[in-house]
């Protein structure tokens, strides 16, 4: 799986590399230039949350298997990754530590 980072992070933190010479100020200029260059890729941040004891979004709070009218259809969405509504990724490790955290 690829790392993304964002090109504008990437050439601050070029930036901020001390130069303590023209030539080290050249190569950090075309450092950013490289980067500047590169094609952006398509990505969306991953948005994490989780679903409550109501089987409801913690981020939206919508109850995915309203939405789905799967009640009716026995469709059970309980383990999902992700929510269709708000497509928050669910069981990230992110919201677990900030709830261990939180406890
Ligand atoms: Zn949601």
């Amino acid at each position: 799986m690829s790392d993304y980072i964002s090109k504008n992070d990437a050439m601050q933190a070029i930036f901020n590399v001390d130069c303590h010479s023209d030539e080290h100020i050249a190569i950090r200029e075309e450092a950013m230039a490289a980067i500047d260059c590169m094609p952006a890729a398509d990505v969306a941040p991953v948005v994490p949350a989780r679903w409550d004891e109501d089987g409801c979004c913690s981020k939206c709070g919508s109850d995915p298997a309203m939405l789905l009218n799967a009640y009716q259809s026995g469709l059970d969405l309980s383990e999902a990754n992700y929510c269709p509504n708000c497509g928050a990724r669910m069981g990230c490790p992110l919201v677990e530590r900030e709830e261990q955290a939180n406890d």
